[in-house]
Formats: C-alpha cells, sequence, structure tokens
C-alpha cells in the first residue's frame, strides 16, 4: 500500500497545476495517470505551440450551468501568474491574436515547466496505472493494475471524453455516477459542423475555401475565419459558434462583414459597370464561393439583368446565411467537452464534492467550457490552484 496525502488521477494541465501547489505546501502528493507519456493534450495544442493562456481570459469567455461558478477561481489565478511561471522558465512567447499566448518554440516546454515543478515540488509521477476501483473508507483507496494508493484527498481531473485516441476517458464521470453527483449532459464542443446531403452537395466544390466571417448562434457571433470541408465547416469562427450549439439549432452566417451588401450592389448597379454579378462577388469573397453562391440562387449574367428579388436573395445569403448542421464532427476531432461534473455539487472555492469531504473535480472534467484562445488552459491552471490550495 503506498500512503499519501493526496492522490491526483489525471496528469494533465489541471491534475500538475493542482500537484505543484499542495505539493508546496508540503502535502505528500501522488499522481496517477493510465498513459505513459505526460501532457499528451498540452503537446497537441495550438498546432504544437500551446496556447496556454489569453490575456483577457475572464468568466464570460466560459459556458457552464452555472456562469458564477468559475469566476472565484479565475480571479485567484489569473493569466499573469501563468505567464509568470513561462517567463520563470525562460520560455519565450508571443501574441498571436486576441490576447491568445503561445509558445515560440514548442508545447514541449509546457509540458517540461509542469513536470520539474511538480517534481520540485516532491510529487511522485505513476505513469502507465490503470486504476481498477476507487473505495471509500476514511479517506480513500484507489487499486490500480500494480499497486493500491490510500489518501485523505481525492482529485480527479481526469478531463473529457475529447480525442479518445491519446487516452481520454470518461473516467471522471463514472465516479460522480459511483458517489451519486450529477453530470451535466455532455457534448463535443470546439469541433466542426456536420451538414447534410442537401447541404453538403451545393458545398462540395467549396471544400479547402477560407472566409472571413461572423457565425452567430442564437445571440452569440464571433467573427474569424471560416473553413469549408467535406463534412461541413470549420474554422475558428465555426469552433466558437459549436461552444453554444445544440442539435436543431441554425447558426447564421455572415461571409462579407465588412461589407452592407445591398449598398454594395446598387452602387455597383449605379456605377454602370455591367460585370457579371459572380465577379462583382468575386471582388468581396473568394472567387469560388461566388461561383458556387451564383449557382445556388440561380443567377447568370450580367448585373443589368439582375431582378430586385434575386438581388435581395442574393444579399440576405451573403449576410445571413442560414443553415442547420446535422451535427458536429464528434470527439475524435473536438478540442472540448461541454458539459461534466455539476458545479452544483462542487465548493467553487477549492472544486471539493459538498457531500463527499476530500472528493474535488478539476479542468475539464467540470462543467465549465471555455471559449477557443487559451481558455480551456487557463480553467485547467486556475480550478487545479483552487484544488492545490485546499487538499
Ligand atoms: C487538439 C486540441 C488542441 C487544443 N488546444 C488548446 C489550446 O491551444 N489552448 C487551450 O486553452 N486549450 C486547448 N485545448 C483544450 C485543452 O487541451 C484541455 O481543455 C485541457 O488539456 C484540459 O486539461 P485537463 O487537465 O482537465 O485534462 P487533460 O489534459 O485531458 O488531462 C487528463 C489526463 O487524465 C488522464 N486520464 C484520462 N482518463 C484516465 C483514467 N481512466 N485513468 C488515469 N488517467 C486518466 C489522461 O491520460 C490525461 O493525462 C485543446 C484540445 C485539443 C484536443
Amino acid at each position: 500500500m503506498q500512503k499519501f496525502d493526496v492522490v491526483v488521477i489525471g496528469a494533465g494541465g489541471a491534475g500538475m497545476m493542482c500537484a505543484i501547489h499542495a505539493g508546496r505546501r508540503g502535502r505528500k502528493v501522488a499522481l496517477v495517470d493510465h498513459a505513459t507519456v505526460i501532457g499528451r493534450k498540452i503537446l497537441i495544442s495550438g498546432g504544437g505551440r500551446c496556447n496556454f493562456t489569453n490575456l483577457y481570459a475572464g468568466p464570460d469567455n466560459y459556458v457552464s450551468s452555472n456562469p458564477h461558478f468559475a469566476k472565484s477561481a479565475l480571479s485567484r489565478f489569473s493569466p499573469g501568474d501563468f505567464i509568470e511561471m513561462v517567463e520563470n522558465h525562460q520560455i519565450a512567447y508571443h501574441e498571436k491574436k486576441l490576447g491568445q499566448l503561445f509558445c515560440d518554440g514548442s508545447a514541449q516546454q509546457i509540458v517540461d515547466l509542469l513536470v520539474h515543478e511538480s517534481e520540485k515540488a516532491g510529487v511522485a509521477f505513476f505513469k502507465g496505472r490503470v486504476v481498477k476501483e476507487v473505495v471509500k473508507d476514511d479517506g480513500f483507496l484507489i487499486h490500480t493494475n500494480s499497486e493500491t494508493f490510500s489518501c485523505q484527498s481525492l482529485v480527479i481531473a481526469t478531463g473529457g471524453l475529447s480525442i479518445p485516441q491519446i487516452g481520454a476517458t470518461g473516467f471522471g464521470y463514472s465516479i460522480a455516477q459511483q458517489f451519486d453527483i450529477k453530470v451535466v449532459e455532455t457534448a463535443p464542443a470546439l469541433d466542426g459542423f456536420n451538414f447534410g446531403s442537401a447541404d453538403l452537395s451545393k458545398f462540395k466544390e467549396l471544400t479547402g475555401v477560407s472566409v472571413d466571417s461572423i457565425v452567430s448562434v442564437k445571440k452569440v457571433a464571433f467573427r474569424e475565419n471560416i473553413l469549408f470541408t467535406h463534412t461541413g465547416l470549420s474554422g475558428p469562427a465555426s469552433l466558437q459558434a459549436s461552444l453554444y450549439w445544440k442539435k436543431g439549432d441554425p447558426i447564421a452566417i455572415n461571409i462579407a462583414p465588412d461589407i452592407d451588401p445591398v449598398a454594395y450592389f446598387n452602387e455597383r448597379f449605379a456605377d454602370g459597370s455591367n460585370k457579371e454579378v459572380k465577379n462583382i462577388l468575386a471582388e468581396i469573397i473568394p472567387r469560388r464561393l461566388a461561383e458556387i453562391l451564383c449557382q445556388m440562387e440561380n443567377i447568370k449574367g450580367n448585373i443589368s439583368e439582375l431582378s430586385e428579388v434575386k438581388m435581395r436573395s442574393l444579399t440576405s445569403k451573403l449576410e445571413d446565411w442560414q443553415i442547420t448542421p446535422t451535427g458536429t464532427v464528434g470527439y475524435r476531432k473536438a478540442e472540448v467537452t461541454r458539459g461534466g461534473i455539476d458545479t452544483n455539487a462542487l465548493s467553487s472555492t477549492t472544486m471539493e464534492v459538498k457531500k463527499v469531504p476530500g472528493l474535488y473535480f478539476i479542468g475539464e472534467v467540470v462543467d465549465v467550457t471555455g471559449q477557443l484562445g487559451g481558455y480551456n488552459f487557463q480553467w485547467a491552471w486556475a480550478s487545479g490552484h483552487a484544488a492545490g490550495l485546499a487538499v
């Protein structure tokens, strides 16, 4: 039997951050993971450069059944706190856009930082351990494929269901079920949209076309690129929208966000240039998209031949193209899992389960999901820090 004060299951960003802060407080900490490579999600994040935080991260950047839950943890561990750790490790970084901070070099530097700080805080790593059973006694017993751990505080930091290919599991949700803790329905998010066959038959020639757009779902709107794919839509603006999307919701796309399309066409009527409509469109959107739009609207010929009705229909496609996706691509591609451990069950200060003293949930397994752009790591750091000070 291996005795520890704290066992953290899941050595991702949240788990390591919790272990570091608990270890610094003198707690004897074990980090247990079924993977043999530490921090694989970090390694693949941000295209291999890890978008490790966002300068503007705040509660409004997160989706949760309780939008206030994340406030306490986020306010006690800010983007500046993580930046300080990055700078202390001489990791060069840059702001790519919109407050998103990336390593200049590689995401491996962030993993190395976390492993180094964990080891400095005396944390013991147990890799390749498959947890067979968790038993509650005075504290907790964790039976694995190779040894049994006992601890007073047990932290579940096993993340969500996204990218099962690199070891994501529903372990955290099973533990919630074991202790009768509610789980808010989970869904893949920060994910591409799939379209039905009728829409795809129109768009398939657009695969690979990217355009600056505003994508809206209900009242939430994001302006960044969209990318047409062979199954639907991807690109940052659609990934962002997927966080707010539920099955049956239409999405609205404005593919010419800097232009008032009606005014634009009226000006082109007035200037008498009498060009082909698709060429006029190609001045403001990618040519392939202009051609497909004209095909869809059955518009041929010059602007002088464009009826008022067709012009209205075309301009409404430009600024408010409504499509109802059939779904998202799914967990094998989604960056995160929306939903998770119901925040009503947890203390927002410590992440401890109110009705099971000593049991904690942190990171992505909790029903707090960030937008694209470094917010999810900031939640992993902040929730890990909050629990690390309490376990
Ligand atoms: C492709 C991709 C790119 C991303 N890029 C970014 C980005 O640039 N910026 C950003 O903010 N967010 C990004 N994210 C999201 C971010 O990676 C996650 O939100 C974050 O890693 C969650 O941290 P976590 O510690 O809660 O969980 P994870 O990082 O998923 O860690 C969970 C750990 O638990 C272990 N585990 C799982 N099940 C078990 C089990 N049964 N037994 C033992 N161990 C188990 C896993 O092996 C893993 O080590 C990206 C996600 C993906 C998929």
